[in-house]
C-alpha cells in the first residue's frame, strides 16, 4: 500500500483550521486504510487528517497498540465537551519527529463525534486515551503539542524545530480527497 506523506512542523496546514466534514469523499475507507498504515509503519498511535495534508476534520486512533481490549477508531468533526481533572506525560508527534516532552492533559474528557455511519456519539475516555483524543483534536484545530510546554522549555528545542521546518516550510500544498 502506497504510504502518505506526513506534514511535519513548519508546513501551514498544521496550522490552519481544518473545516467540518460534510459529505464524506468516495473511497473514504481507502483512505482510511492508507492512514492506518502510514501511522503504523511510524509507529504512531492516533493521526489527524491536516498531518496528511487534508483540510478535513477527523483523526484515525488505533487504541489496541495500548490495550488489547480497544481497537482502531475514526473521529469524525470531533469536539470536546467536557474535561475533568488534569494528568502529565510525556508526548511525542509523527508531526514533530525525535522531540518528547510532558504535557499537562485533562485527566478525562467528553467527546461528541460522528462514526463511520455518520452517528453522532458522545462518550467518556480518560487517561491515555483522553490525552490521545486531546492531542489529535487539537491538531485539528492547528496546536501541536509543543504549543503546551513553556516557553524556556520550548527554547531548549528551537534548534531542533528549525531543522524539521526544512522540510515541513516546502510542505504548502493540500492534498484533496
Ligand atoms: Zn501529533
Amino acid at each position: 500500500m502506497d504510504l502518505l506523506e506526513i506534514y511535519v512542523y513548519g508546513s501551514p496546514l498544521l496550522r490552519r483550521k481544518t473545516r467540518k466534514v460534510e459529505r464524506l469523499p468516495d473511497h473514504f475507507p481507502e483512505f482510511l486504510e492508507r492512514m492506518f498504515a502510514t501511522m503504523h509503519n511510524d509507529d504512531g498511535i492516533g493521526l489527524s487528517a491536516n498531518q496528511v495534508g487534508v483540510e478535513m476534520q477527523f483523526f484515525i486512533a488505533d487504541f489496541s497498540l495500548h490495550d488489547k481490549n480497544f481497537g482502531r477508531e475514526v473521529f469524525i468533526n470531533p469536539e470536546i465537551i467536557a474535561k475533568e481533572g488534569a494528568d502529565i506525560f510525556e508526548e511525542g508527534c509523527l508531526s514533530v519527529p525525535e522531540i518528547r516532552e510532558k504535557v499537562t492533559r485533562a485527566f478525562k474528557i467528553k467527546v461528541r463525534y460522528e462514526n463511520l455511519n455518520r452517528e453522532v456519539i458522545e462518550k467518556e475516555f480518560d487517561d491515555f486515551f483522553a490525552r490521545v483524543i486531546q492531542h489529535e483534536t487539537d491538531h485539528l484545530n492547528g496546536i501541536l503539542f509543543i504549543d503546551h510546554i513553556s516557553p524556556l522549555k520550548r527554547s531548549f528545542l528551537n534548534s531542533k524545530l528549525k531543522a524539521i521546518a526544512q522540510k515541513g516550510k516546502t510542505q504548502t500544498n493540500p492534498v484533496v480527497i
